[in-house]
């Protein structure tokens, strides 16, 4: 009874994610295609028509494509769960290996190729013709091999010991083994803080110290103003993959560190990348990332505590198409995870204009930090070149944007800038 209004439940969310996501597609090709003859009145001395229409086409190109994967991706849940896949491949792996950890490890293994086998295709096609089409893919096939032989390495290498790590709590350390499990996923949070930029980042991309001396000086000039300590400033050669430029911070504590793609510098002018870090700054500053931490610590108790709650109740598992091979005391612990994480994102998705809209307060900040601390003028001038160099679209529709978009608009961003400037 239970497990069929769990399943009712389940077709509704994803009948109304689908009709949503479906539709804010619609209306972000219909604007961005009403709007894809004329450069907007505030950009047009600074963005040729051409690069504009080129921005077009590859916002429409990719939320095409973006709506293909969904419905790919959908599918593949269904057929996961209701139409009884999963259930299949527990069933495959248990009469080879018998109950234990080497089923659930076997199990949550088995589950991982196959939905890695799945994504090749389509992570195939996005490089080497969507991105190739537009002249951003700068990887060739064999690096694209490379990185997945890497990535899968690292899955196993991490990913192994820390779903045993789980699975043994979830198995063997009672009731509150959420709990526990929590302490140790914040743990390897922070952990992985430390060896992302450290230890895995070089595995993928080359790292040098920034050896422009003028803008060294001219950073170091920055950080001093704003009070940053940082371990160093690094160039790093995002060219080897990508057309796309881009700065960012990694690492916390003792360990952070400023990195800059080397696409980025070489299309901006000294004071523009001093603007650009001065916005990034700003988030740190004003303690945004301690904040996303915090937030993201929060949301996995909550959702811990619930799969606390959800591995106990056999509606969860009839309701998704599974009948578990519960033997007493070994467990289905795989299973309860694999489900879990399948459809959370089914039932989260409608919360995702919050998210975005904290991160748009943020960006907002970060840009106010930016205008007190450089010239605003500059980071609107850096901004008008990424936006132009990405592709980014300058007329999204106000809706999508506000559903999906971790950054205002860029004619919204620009606007509060020129304020700031002319004050
Ligand atoms: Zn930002």
């Amino acid at each position: 009874m239970y497990s069929l209004a769990f399943s009712i439940l389940f077709v509704s969310f994803i009948i109304l994610t689908l009709l949503v996501r479906f539709w804010l597609a619609s209306r972000h090709i219909r604007h961005v295609l009403a709007h894809r003859s004329a450069v907007p009145a505030e950009f047009a001395e600074k963005i040729p028509l051409a690069a504009h229409q080129k921005a077009a086409d590859y916002t429409i190109a990719r939320t095409k494509y973006g709506l293909l994967t969904l419905m790919v991706n959908t599918l593949v849940l269904i057929g996961f769960t209701l139409l009884g896949g999963l259930q299949w491949l527990s069933v495959q792996i248990f009469s080879l290996t018998g109950p234990g950890m080497v089923y659930q490890l076997a199990l949550l293994a088995a589950f991982s190729v196959i939905s890695g086998a799945i994504d090749l295709p389509f992570d195939f096609y996005r490089q080497f013709s969507l991105e190739q089409r537009f002249g951003f893919n700068k990887m060739s096939k064999g690096l694209f091999f490379a990185d997945m032989a890497k990535g899968v390495l690292l899955g196993v290498a991490i990913g192994l010991p820390l779903a045993w790590v789980v699975l043994k709590l979830m198995n063997s350390a009672g009731d509150l083994w959420w709990l526990y499990t929590w302490i140790v996923w914040s743990a390897f949070q922070l952990l992985m803080m430390v060896l992302f930029p450290t230890v895995i980042a070089p595995l993928f991309n080359k790292f040098t110290p920034l050896e422009d001396q003028s803008l060294k000086t001219r950073i170091e000039g920055l950080m001093q103003r704003v009070g940053f300590a940082s371990k160093g400033l690094f160039v790093m050669d995002g060219s080897k993959r990508s057309a796309h430029g881009n700065a960012y911070f990694s690492g916390f504590g003792a360990a952070k560190r400023i990195v800059f793609f080397d696409t980025l510098l070489a299309r901006l002018q000294p004071q523009e990348i001093e603007a650009v870090l001065a916005h990034e700054l700003g988030h740190f500053k004003l303690k945004h990332i301690v904040k996303r931490i915090a937030m993201m610590f929060a949301l996995s108790l909550g959702f811990l505590a619930l799969l606390g709650y959800l591995k106990t109740q056999p509606w969860f598992y009839d309701g998704l198409g599974v009948n578990p091979l519960a033997l007493p005391g070994q467990g289905n612990d795989a299973l309860a995870l694999l489900l879990f994480m399948l459809v959370l994102p089914v039932f989260t998705f409608l919360f995702n204009p919050l998210t975005s809209l904290g991160s748009r307060k943020h960006e907002f900040e970060a840009d106010a930090f930016a205008a007190k601390h450089t010239d605003a003028r500059d980071l609107v001038s850096a901004l008008v070149k990424m936006y132009e160099d990405n592709a980014s679209t300058l007329t999204p529709d106000p809706l999508h944007s506000a559903f999906y978009d971790s950054h205002p608009p860029a004619s919204v961003r620009i606007r509060q800038l020129n304020l700031a400037a002319a004050a």
